[in-house]
Order: C-alpha cells, then sequence, then structure tokens
C-alpha cells in the first residue's frame, strides 16, 4: 500500500492517527477479548450519536500506526480489533497500516462501525485507504445511527445499520440480534461505557455519578471545596 500523497496527516510518508481514545481489553465490543480504537471526527453528525464528543473534525490524539500497536496488543489473550468512532472510513489508510502491523503479531480478527454504506465505501470512497481498509476487515457494520430505529438489541446502534460479513471468520457471532452489552471502564478522571449501551443504561450510570458525585461533596467541609 502506497502512502497517499499530500494527505495533511502524514508525517514520515504514512498517515498520523487521530484518535479519541483506546480500550486495551474488552468483551462488549464483538467475539473474544477485543482492543478498540475509536477515532475523533465524523462528517454524518446523526442526531442522537452516543459519542457526540468525538463528532468534531478537531485534533486529538495523533499517533502514528506503528507506534499504537503495542499498546492494543498489550493484553496477550485479545483476538480481535474494533474500529469505531467517530468515522473511522476517514482516516483509513492509517488503520488499514494499524491492523496489516498488528496481524504480523497475532491473527487478530477485525470488527469496523462506519456511517457510510458498503456501496458508498465501494463507489464514492470518502478519502485514501478505503479499499485498503475494507481488504482487512472481517465484519462491517454500516449505516449512519437513526435513534428511532434504535430496537435495543445486536452490536449495532440501530436497526437500518447492516451487518455485512466480509469474510468468514466471525461468521458464527450474531451481530443483528443478540443481547446488548456494556462495561463501565474506570480511567484516570473519567468514567468509560463500552460497547452499544441497552437502553436506560447512560441514564442509569449518569444519575449514579451524580449521586456519587453529591455524596462526596456532602463529606468534604466547605473549606475544602474550593482548594
Ligand atoms: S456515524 Fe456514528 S459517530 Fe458518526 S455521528 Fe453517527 S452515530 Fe455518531
Amino acid at each position: 500500500m502506497m502512502p497517499p500523497p499530500g494527505d495533511p496527516w502524514c508525517t514520515g510518508g504514512w498517515p498520523l492517527l487521530n484518535i479519541a481514545a483506546t480500550c486495551t481489553a474488552t468483551h462488549a465490543l464483538g467475539p473474544g477479548l477485543r482492543a478498540v480504537v475509536w477515532v475523533q471526527g465524523c462528517p454524518h453528525h446523526c442526531p442522537g450519536c452516543l459519542a457526540p464528543d468525538w463528532i468534531p473534525m478537531r485534533q486529538a490524539r495523533r499517533v502514528a500506526p506503528d507506534d499504537l500497536v503495542a499498546e492494543l496488543l498489550v493484553h496477550p489473550d485479545v483476538t480481535g480489533l474494533t474500529f469505531s468512532g467517530g468515522e473511522p472510513m476517514m482516516q483509513a489508510a492509517g488503520l488499514a497500516r494499524l491492523i496489516r502491523l498488528a496481524r504480523q503479531q497475532r491473527p487478530l480478527s477485525l470488527i469496523c462501525f462506519s456511517g457510510f454504506t458498503l456501496a458508498q465505501l465501494r463507489h464514492v470512497p470518502p478519502g485514501p485507504g478505503v479499499a485498503d481498509l475494507l481488504a482487512e476487515i472481517d465484519v462491517l457494520i454500516d449505516g449512519r445511527y437513526i435513534a428511532a430505529q434504535n430496537d435495543n438489541c445486536g452490536l449495532r446502534g440501530s436497526h437500518n445499520q447492516r451487518i455485512h460479513y466480509l469474510t468468514d471468520r466471525l461468521a458464527a457471532f450474531d451481530f443483528a440480534t443478540g443481547p446488548r452489552q456494556v462495561e463501565i471502564q474506570v480511567g484516570t478522571g473519567q468514567v468509560f461505557l463500552v460497547g452499544v449501551p441497552p437502553h436506560g443504561v447512560v441514564t442509569m450510570v449518569e444519575q449514579a455519578i451524580d449521586r456519587t458525585r453529591a455524596r462526596l461533596l456532602a463529606r468534604v467541609p466547605d473549606n475544602d471545596i474550593d482548594s
């Protein structure tokens, strides 16, 4: 694969990724233990998007694909990667290189979400590297999120989104109708929901965080709150 010429995200001949977040181990975004990359920036602006902070096309964490591989494979039991966002296909060249490098280390499966349909990606690719990334994907979950069609099941946000098995590697896994899973992961200064949340979970978690914050503040003496 040739690096895309003139790409503003390029340094050293390869595109830097612009990453919103990563997760090195989850069971909530596909079969087995998986590492996840959420990219920053999405052109679709679906009403009700669960990741609105990751829609703006702004600079987040810039990292070379070569430098991300070790981080994603730190857990020896990870058997697959999941790319989500944001819109992965806007950074397809870098993600294609990332999965190719990672597969040199172990035989990973790859699940990718995209707000573009597979037909759009094949016939009107939104940027460089889309064909390269499609060639690496085992399962593509495509289409924009439509809140009115969120049927609370499967590893997709709404019923209109289609599951494309581009290889048979994950053919035994039911992406469309299985129960949703979500994990709550606590990082430095943040609480993180990983997965496609079942109805009501986001509100439930937000309320729990608010109650915990209120309880903690009630315990802090007034003269310590501002310090
Ligand atoms: S495609 Fe996904 S990330 Fe982009 S706005 Fe829609 S739901 Fe959000």
